[in-house]
């Protein structure tokens, strides 16, 4: 399945919380490089991916985005303002949703508690290195040996940049 601008939906997290975060690609400094979520329509794609069904949504993109952002500052620092304001963003939505069916919102928040009311889970959290990736995943190898969200995306053109700096260095020694 694919996003409404083609790109492929990718799910590599492991966990709820981890694949909504990397909806979006970021930069080092936390900044969105690729938004993969224009509407609401591609968080409907991407749920359908997901096989999450009849949750309720937030009320705008922009809502959703907003919320992700205080998600994932949330699962990389623990911080507390940020776990406040995700509480509020659940109460914001579910007053005006009236809700009777779960919000995406409130199982993404039970999805991130439970990774980090969890030391041996939250320890496996990673972010992968790659350039203008910062995609969060669940480390579930037995040796915590996985770096790369993907191989395919991440690991190979790590690899390509090593190859290429390596060749740079050979010739600028001979
Ligand atoms: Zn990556």
């Amino acid at each position: 399945m694919s996003y409404s601008n083609d790109h492929p939906i990718r799910l590599i997290g492991g966990r709820l919380a981890l694949d909504l975060v990397n909806t979006a690609d970021w930069s080092e400094d936390s900044e969105v490089v690729h938004e993969k979520i224009e509407s609401l329509e591609d968080l409907g794609v991407w749920l359908q991916a997901f096989g999450l069904s009849d949750v309720a949504l937030p009320a705008t993109a922009e809502a959703f985005r907003a919320f992700r952002a205080d998600l994932r500052q949330f699962l990389r620092s623990e911080d507390r303002p940020h776990l406040l304001r995700l509480q509020r963003e659940v109460g914001a939505w579910t007053a005006n949703g009236g809700i009777a069916r779960p919000s995406l919102s409130g199982l993404a928040i039970m999805s991130a508690f439970s990774i980090v009311a969890d030391p041996r889970e939250l320890g496996r959290v990673k972010t992968c290195p790659g350039d203008n990736c910062g995609w969060m995943f669940v480390d579930e190898t037995k040796n915590s040996r996985r770096t790369w969200c993907l191989m395919e995306t991440c690991g190979n053109r790590a690899k390509a940049a090593r190859h290429y700096q390596k060749i740079r260095e050979e010739r600028n020694i001979s």
